[in-house]
């Protein structure tokens, strides 16, 4: 049979994966003449084959797919025949409109590893070392097609040696955007705050490798940013960098030398060691073999040079049992922690509230914090976080999704009619951009409470709108009249008088999020355990029970309604939640109650807050969880103030005991959960974790009790399932129990969930 000519479209992450000269190696193989280029929508195959051989290609193309590369779509159109001598891999071609995905940034691979240990290789030692399956991808882009002119690396001129590998269609650098070497590659510098030192490359590595053992604090140049990073095992260091960066007990990560190091500091199962060694090597939140404060020594884990010295330094994660751990994925981190032989304190450089820093002008704000910088001139386009993951009950939880996951697309379980912009949340911030049935979600980007957070926040929405080419007709917000999304949203409005607003209820937002992620397409029932977000009465839901469609929900029960004592200001301090309960409990004979809520504030606080309870006086009600789980934490005297976002749930997992049974009695009535009898029973207990124990309880049978009459899947979203013990309870109660694994529960997955309620807009 005569061989035709077929044009094939590859949509998906196939640009800069070495995805080309995969297709060329396998045309050759085939013995099939045409070319492959990239498009501006993915991979452009022409082929001269038979229906047979084309069968054969493409089944093939599939299963043997390069690492990083993922397939959406493959097109095929039969065309005009056409005459080629062999098959080429061709220039770029630029027509046309982009859906082609950018490839997020992930770990150095096995290979180049190996190359960068291997003395004899001319590569030995070099912190830049990449291939085409390996390292840096979104932090460098500019724009898209990914080659190298539209990337930070094109202020490197190539030497002949790594042109050829970047040129020879067999090579495994064979278009790796980022290649270098020695000789023309990215260098190293070492400096002190704003003093340069002339220490360059493989001695930088030695000095700060020296004065981390000193307890010196190096701000590092990473992917997506800047890290801070100390010894993990030097009290005094951790000490330091917590005084200096104003940051009491929020738990820092810590980035061990490899999986034998990781053990030694914490239990990790099977799936928490496939999360540590994945390509997108996030930090995985694990079981702490330091507990209680106290180093506990692992004498499996001590050479004799080290008998002294703890395996990590107790105020890494005071007081918590879980700790941040993630492995080098970096040459460059390979090279510090090889040298080290100790695990490092790695967290991300930047002022609370702020973004993270991407070039010196932003570490500026850091001046005080760090003594020395490793900088290099490799410029990090795009700022990208570090992701972090936890696993419950065998599920990966993601809590923050960053650098290795973002910005891969979401499919969708259908097509959106129109285009979709996506303002995201106040905290946990993202954004997204949605089209046929692919959602682009942005790395995580965070709370927008300062200017430069919400320039960083427009800046990520200009990039997505930018490389994609992307003119929006619909932009999806939250309702919360004061979030800065929507000052941003409506001045996007302002100034595209086309562009249609569409606001979306928060917990909506969320349970959507995760329908979509799922790709369930029907009636869900939607529990939505929150901090807090607006709710279409004007009050602060966060306790919600909604059966969910695309189309629109109906909120069938939720928390009875309490005071936030102080509005924002309850939000930080749990004391003033519990305190608005034991008013609403006992009233003004409150004050007279021997319990550590009260004993938290001063006979004149008291005295005052009542009467602004009593009154109304910037007490709005709210129906949140999250500020249940805060009065439970301070009635039981655990936290009154907290020092950093989460702090009092996570105080309350330390506290729980499974053999704990039963709960707290709470009424079920008219759609609303009274909690007043759980508060009063809470008060009358005297271990407190007992207490801890059966209010968690308490919350698994108001599920279980609210659900009972539905029969629809049951869906879980909202900052509170982000606690590993709640999470846990609700699992065993209810294995078919539903959550997002790769967007995150928290307000990080509230864009996704934005885009697709636009789903039904004409
Ligand atoms: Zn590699
Ligand atoms: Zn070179
Ligand atoms: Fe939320």
């Amino acid at each position: 049979m005569e061989p035709s000519t077929y044009k094939i479209t590859i949509e998906g992450t196939v640009q800069g994966v070495g995805f080309r000269p995969f297709v060329y190696t396998l045309a050759k193989r085939f013995g099939l003449t045409g070319s492959v280029c990239n498009g501006t929508q993915g991979v452009e195959i022409e082929l001269n084959a038979t229906p047979e051989m084309l069968e054969r290609f493409l089944q093939a193309l599939q299963e043997e797919l390069p690492p990083l590369a993922s397939i959406d779509a493959i097109h095929t159109v039969e065309c005009e025949a056409l005459h080629f001598d062999d098959f080429q891999i061709v220039t770029t071609n630029q027509e046309g409109e982009r859906t082609v995905r950018i490839p997020p940034d992930v770990s150095i691979c096995a290979e180049c590893e190996k190359e960068l240990f291997d003395p004899a290789n001319r590569r030995y030692g070099y912190p830049f070392i990449t291939c085409t399956h390996c390292g840096v991808r979104y932090s460098i882009i500019y724009d898209l097609p990914y080659d190298r002119k539209n990337t930070s690396m094109k202020f490197f001129k190539m030497c002949k040696t790594c042109e050829a590998e970047y040129t020879d269609p067999l090579d495994r650098r064979y278009h790796a955007q980022p290649i270098g070497c020695w000789e023309c590659g990215p260098t190293l510098k070492l400096g002190m705050r704003n003093e340069e030192l002339g220490i360059e490359d493989n001695e930088a590595i030695d000095k700060t490798v020296e004065f981390l053992l000193e307890g010196k604090i190096v701000a590092v140049k990473g992917v997506g940013g800047y890290h801070l990073m100390c010894d993990a095992t030097n009290d005094a260091a951790v000490l330091k960098l917590r005084e200096r960066k104003q940051r009491p007990a929020k738990p820092f990560a810590v980035m061990a030398r490899d999986m034998e190091m990781a053990r030694g500091l914490a239990e990790i199962c099977e799936e928490e060691e496939t999360l540590l060694l994945s390509k997108e090597r996030p930090i995985v939140l694990l079981k702490s073999k330091v507990e209680g404060g106290q180093v506990i020594h692992d004498s499996s884990q001590r050479d004799k040079s080290q008998t002294t010295r703890p395996l990590i330094a107790t105020n890494v994660a005071p007081n918590l049992s879980r700790i941040g751990l993630f492995l080098p994925y970096t040459p460059l981190h390979l090279l510090l922690l090889e040298r080290l032989k100790r695990p490092l304190v790695a967290t991300s450089a930047n002022l609370s509230d702020e973004p993270i820093c991407t070039d010196m002008a932003s570490l500026e704000s850091l001046q005080g914090v760090y003594d020395y910088v490793l900088e290099h001139d490799r410029q990090i386009v795009n700022g990208c976080d570090d992701s972090v993951v936890m696993v419950v009950a065998g599920q990966e939880v993601i809590l923050r999704r960053a650098r290795g996951y973002a910005p891969a697309s979401i499919k969708l379980p259908f097509s959106l009619r129109k285009r979709t912009l996506a303002m995201g949340a106040n905290q946990k911030n993202t954004v997204a951009i949605g089209f046929d049935n692919q959602v682009i979600l942005s790395p995580h980007i965070g709370d927008l409470g300062s200017i430069g957070s919400v320039e960083y926040y427009e800046k990520n929405i200009e990039t997505l709108k930018r490389i994609y080419e992307f003119a929006p007709e619909i932009v999806a917000y939250d309702k919360h009249p004061n979030y800065e999304s929507i000052k941003v949203a409506k001045s996007l409005i302002t100034q595209h008088s086309t562009l249609n607003a569409l606001t979306v209820q928060h917990h909506h937002a969320h349970i959507l999020g995760v329908m979509a992620e799922k790709q369930i397409d029907g009636k869900v029932f939607g529990v939505a355990f929150d901090g807090t977000g607006y709710g279409d009465d004007g009050k602060l839901w966060g306790g919600e029970f909604m059966v969910c469609g695309y189309d629109g929900y109906e909120r069938v029960a939720h928390i009875d309604y309490f005071k936030l004592i102080g509005g924002e200001k309850a939000i930080k301090e749990p004391r003033r939640v519990a305190l608005g309960l034991l008013f609403e409990c006992f009233g003004e004979a409150a004050l007279k109650l021997d319990v550590p809520t009260i004993q938290a504030f001063s006979k004149t606080q008291l005295h005052t807050l009542y009467i602004a309870w009593q009154k109304g006086l910037n007490t709005p009600l709210s129906s949140s969880v999250g500020r249940l789980f805060d009065a439970v934490a301070s009635l039981l005297g655990l936290c009154h103030v907290m020092s950093f976002e989460g702090e009092s749930g996570m105080l309350l997992e330390e506290l729980y005991d499974a053999s704990v049974t039963g709960h707290y009695p709470f009424e079920y009535k008219g759609g609303e959960i009274d909690i007043l009898p759980t508060i009063a029973a809470i008060l009358d207990e005297e271990d407190v974790t007992v207490a801890v124990s059966k209010f968690f309880n308490t919350l698994v049978e108001m599920i279980a009790t609210v659900y009972a009459p539905y029969d629809l899947p049951l869906v879980l979203s909202g900052g509170v399932f982000q606690n590993r013990i709640l999470l846990e309870l609700v699992f065993r109660r209810f294995p078919d129990a539903i959550i997002s694994n790769t967007i995150p529960p928290n307000d990080g997955g509230i864009a996704l969930g934005q885009i697709v309620a636009s789903r039904f807009i004409e």
